[in-house]
């Protein structure tokens, strides 16, 4: 595969990089790490690559008045696991960014790419033309779908969705920022992305366009436990097989509030409102996990090999909630 020709621009206003975004074949390039990859191995077709590199407005981790925190989307991954801010109130996220990829990734690679980044299903980043790149099957039904999902296909595609921020931002209940050609809009990062039963040939809701300009997070809440576990099949980087971020919120010891946002298990992050439900009002005992943790399961819709996932969500959910019972 070699790269395709393209023209390359960087923009130094917000403004100047929307008015080169024209048509489908623009895109932008934040850190490259996802976009090249896909241009070389032609998933993705550029006329015009327009960089976000010069807008240092897009970069940084503030506080914001209400006292939550604004994360520029070209804020780079290593940058969130290094902040004391992230650290202190929201222990899950810097979590979650170290477990990203590797060190050189997460120095190149931002939070605005990781949240946009293409799927990885084999079919989809080899050379098959599947319905999410437009042609008329899923070769993961019948094929090698041991790392596919087990909830949300709606027997359309069976992606995971790649991110390991995500699921810990919607647990946070983080809404992002996007700016168009004439209109900013904010929407919680849950209504972000996009089921294939909705549109099988996108993943977020953002227009060819738009770009994300960053992610806001609510104040912490005093007495808030959260966490992120992820489980890979192998030691060194790699994507998830399952993950489980937790925000928990417990009044004495029982639990007032509970997000539940599932890694490697669905197209989309997904929120498990039935272990939500499991969990609230209840005292984080051994039988409260257990329960949490079947319920997590129950609506699973196993492929033919990616079985194995439920008892692996079951136990990783169960250990990870007696861990925070403890924290
Ligand atoms: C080998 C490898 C291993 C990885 N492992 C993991 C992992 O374990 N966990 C994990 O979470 N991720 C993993 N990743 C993904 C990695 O985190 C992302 O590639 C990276 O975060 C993307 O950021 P980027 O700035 O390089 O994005 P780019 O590659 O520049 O962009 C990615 C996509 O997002 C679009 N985009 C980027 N920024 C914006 C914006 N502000 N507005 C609108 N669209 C935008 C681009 O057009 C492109 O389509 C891995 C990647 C690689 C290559
Ligand atoms: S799971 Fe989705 S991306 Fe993969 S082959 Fe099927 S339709 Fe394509």
């Amino acid at each position: 595969m070699v790269m395709p020709n393209f023209a390359y621009v960087l923009p130094k206003s917000l403004k100047g990089a929307i008015q080169h975004l024209t048509s489908k074949d623009v895109r932008i390039h934040a850190g490259g790490t996802d976009l090249l990859g896909c241009l070389r191995d032609d998933i993705l077709e550029a006329k015009k690559i327009v960089s976000l590199s010069q807008l240092s407005d897009l970069r940084g981790i503030r506080p914001t008045t209400e006292g939550g925190l604004r994360i520029g989307a070209m804020t780079t991954v290593g940058e969130l696991t290094a902040s004391k801010i992230i650290l202190s109130r929201y222990p899950a996220l810097a979590r979650a960014a170290s477990e990203v990829a590797s060190p050189q990734l997460r120095n190149q690679g931002t939070i605005g790419g990781n949240l946009c980044q293409k799927p990885r299903c084999w079919y989809y980043r080899g050379e098959f033309h599947c319905l999410r790149k437009g042609g008329d099957r899923c070769y993961a039904l019948n094929g090698e779908n041991q790392f596919h999902c087990i909830f949300g296909s709606s027997g359309i595609c069976y992606i995971v969705h790649p991110s390991d921020i995500a699921p810990v931002l919607m647990a946070y209940e983080a809404s992002v920022r996007i700016i168009g050609p004439k209109v900013t809009r904010s929407l919680p990062l849950e209504k972000f992305y996009v089921l294939p039963s909705d549109e099988v040939r996108k993943e977020t809701v953002l227009k060819p366009n738009e770009i994300l300009t960053e992610i806001l997070l609510p104040p912490s809440i005093q007495g808030l436990r959260s966490s992120y576990r992820k489980v890979r099949a192998r030691r060194s980087w790699d994507f998830a097989l399952a993950g489980v971020a937790l925000a928990l919120q417990f009044r004495e010891d029982r639990v007032t509030k509970a997000r539940v946002v599932l890694s490697g298990a669905a197209p989309i992050p997904w929120r498990s409102k039935g272990i939500e439900g499991a969990l609230t009002g209840k005292q984080l005992d051994a039988d409260t996990v257990t329960q949490a943790a079947e319920v997590a399961v129950n609506k699973a819709e196993p492929l033919d090999q990616n079985g194995y996932k439920i008892s692996l969500f079951r136990g990783m959910i169960e250990e990870e909630l007696l861990a925070i019972a403890k924290a």
